[in-house]
C-alpha cells in the first residue's frame, strides 16, 4: 500500500516566527534561565511580559534590545512572586498591556542552602511561595482566559531537583518536586483541551543562582572558583558542562510549538545526563 498519499505532512516544530500573535507572560525573566527562555519566545514572535528583580535601566535596557531584534512588544511587571496579590495583578496587566495571555511560564525561583535542621522557617517559607505556590497563583489566574480561547501553554521551570534529591537543599527539592506534581494535575485538569502543561528540569546552567552555590564552595573550601565549578559539575552533571539558558529556551519554544500539542504533564530534563545515574 502506499502510504504516503495519505500521510499528513510532518509536524514542523520550529516553523519561523509560529508564535506571532501569542502573548507569554515570563515570571523571573530579568536574569539566567527566564532571560534565556523570554528571548527565545519573542525571536519567534511572541509578545512578552517581563517580570524580576533588577536595575530598573538595566530593565528597559533589555526590554527595548529584544523589542528591536525581534519586531515584538515587550512590557514589565515588577509584581513580587512572594506575594499572591501582585501576581493576581500581573495577569490582567498582561492582557492589558498586550492584549491576551497565551502563554504562562513559571520560572522565578530562589535557592538556600543549609542542613535540613538548619533551615530557617522564614527561608523554607520564601522558597516554597516564591518556588511554588507563585506558580499555583498564576495559573489559577491564567487558565479560565486560555481555556476560553481553546489555546494556551504552560510551562513550569522545575528542577533536577524536582526528580531527585541532593543534601541542604530541603525547602528547594520539597518545593520543585511540588512544582512536578502541580504540572501533572494541571495538564489532567486540562487534557481534552487546547490548553498543556509541561515542566522543564535543568541540571546546572550557569546562572547567578548558580554562581552565588560555586562562590560558596569556593569560600568555603578555600579552593578557586574554576576548582569549584569542576566540582560542582564532577558531583552531577555526567556532560561535564552546564546547559545554557539558549538552550531551555529552545525547548521551551519547542513546548509552545503545535508539534508538541500531546506532551501534557511531562517533566523534561535538560541535565546533561544527571538523572540517568
Ligand atoms: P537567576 O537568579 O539567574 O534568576 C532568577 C529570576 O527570578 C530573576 O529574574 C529574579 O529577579 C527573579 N526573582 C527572584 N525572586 C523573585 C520574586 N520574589 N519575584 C519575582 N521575580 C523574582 O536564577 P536561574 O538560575 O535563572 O533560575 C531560574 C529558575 O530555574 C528557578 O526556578 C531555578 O530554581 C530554576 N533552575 C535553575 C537551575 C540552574 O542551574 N541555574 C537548575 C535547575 C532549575
Amino acid at each position: 500500500m502506499d502510504v504516503s498519499a495519505s500521510a499528513k505532512p510532518a509536524a514542523q516544530p520550529f516553523a519561523s516566527g509560529m508564535l506571532k500573535g501569542r502573548v507569554a507572560v515570563m515570571t523571573g525573566s530579568t536574569s539566567g534561565i527566564g532571560l534565556g527562555i523570554a528571548a527565545a519566545l519573542a525571536a519567534q514572535g511572541a509578545d512578552v511580559l517581563l517580570n524580576g528583580f533588577g536595575d530598573p535601566t538595566e530593565i528597559d535596557r533589555l526590554r527595548s534590545s529584544l523589542a528591536d531584534a525581534h519586531g515584538v512588544r515587550l512590557s514589565y511587571s515588577a509584581a513580587d512572586m512572594a506575594k499572591p496579590e501582585e501576581i493576581d495583578g500581573m495577569i490582567p496587566q498582561a492582557a492589558n498591556d498586550l492584549g491576551s495571555v497565551d502563554i504562562l511560564v513559571n520560572n522565578a525561583g530562589i535557592q538556600h542552602t543549609a542542613l535540613v535542621r538548619e533551615v530557617p522557617l522564614e527561608r523554607w517559607n520564601a522558597i516554597l511561595a516564591i518556588n511554588l505556590t507563585a506558580a499555583f497563583c498564576a495559573i489559577r489566574a491564567v487558565l479560565p482566559r486560555m481555556e476560553s480561547r481553546g489555546w494556551g501553554r504552560v510551562i513550569n521551570i522545575a528542577s533536577t531537583h524536582g526528580l531527585v534529591a541532593s543534601t541542604h537543599k530541603a525547602a528547594y527539592v520539597a518545593a520543585k518536586h511540588g512544582v512536578l506534581g502541580l504540572t501533572k494535575v494541571v495538564a489532567l485538569e486540562m487534557a481534552t483541551t487546547g490548553v498543556t502543561c509541561n515542566a522543564i528540569c535543568p541540571g546546572w546552567v550557569l546562572t547567578p543562582l548558580v554562581q552565588k552555590q560555586i562562590d560558596d564552595i569556593a569560600a568555603r573550601e578555600g579552593i578557586s572558583g574554576d576548582a569549584a565549578r569542576a566540582r560542582l559539575l564532577g558531583e552531577k552533571q555526567p556532560s561535564l558542562e552546564f546547559a545554557t539558558p539558549e538552550q531551555i529556551g529552545a525547548l521551551a519554544a519547542f513546548l509552545c510549538s503545535d508539534a508538541a500539542a500531546h506532551i501534557r504533564g511531562a517533566a523534561l530534563a535538560v541535565d546533561g545526563g544527571w538523572t540517568a545515574q
